[in-house]
């Protein structure tokens, strides 16, 4: 399975945040991308093998705690970072861009002219969340 690195219509940020594996190993040190418009995140798609590697051996060898950033070195870490740079939303605290709402009413256009009604309604409920949003506050 592929994971995006697109949301929303802007591309994902990249954090530094600790998470939990699925067994249970919390590894610290991990890029994960996030969409600052609907706050979805997953794993950088660069390190997940990386990622997934570290928490086998972690659960193999019964350690609780890893750090993707020893176990990899920070220069590949520091590759992803740079790869999803912050951007607006993240200086200004807007969750929703001007832009964005643009490229949206230019999809609806795009479904209506092709008479797409199921496509056209689930971005007109995208817009109804993008004007909610773009008049809240980041946390
Ligand atoms: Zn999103």
């Amino acid at each position: 399975m592929s994971k995006s690195t697109l949301c929303c219509g802007l591309s994902m940020i990249a954090i530094m945040r600790s998470v939990y594996s699925d067994g249970g190993v919390l590894i610290h040190d991990v890029p994960l991308l996030c969409c600052p418009t609907c706050h979805r995140s997953h794993l950088a798609p660069e390190l997940e093998l990386d990622f997934i590697m570290l928490a086998h051996h972690a659960e193999t060898d019964g350690v609780k705690v890893a750090s993707l950033q020893e176990a990899i070195g920070s220069e590949k870490i520091e590759q992803v970072l740079h790869t999803y740079p912050e951007d607006e939303r993240h200086r200004s605290g807007r969750r929703v861009l001007p832009e964005q709402i643009d490229s949206l009413l230019d999809m609806i256009n795009l479904a209506k002219s092709l008479d797409d009604q199921k496509w056209q309604a689930e971005l007109v409920e995208q817009l109804k969340r993008f004007t909610a949003w773009s008049h809240a506050r980041q946390p």
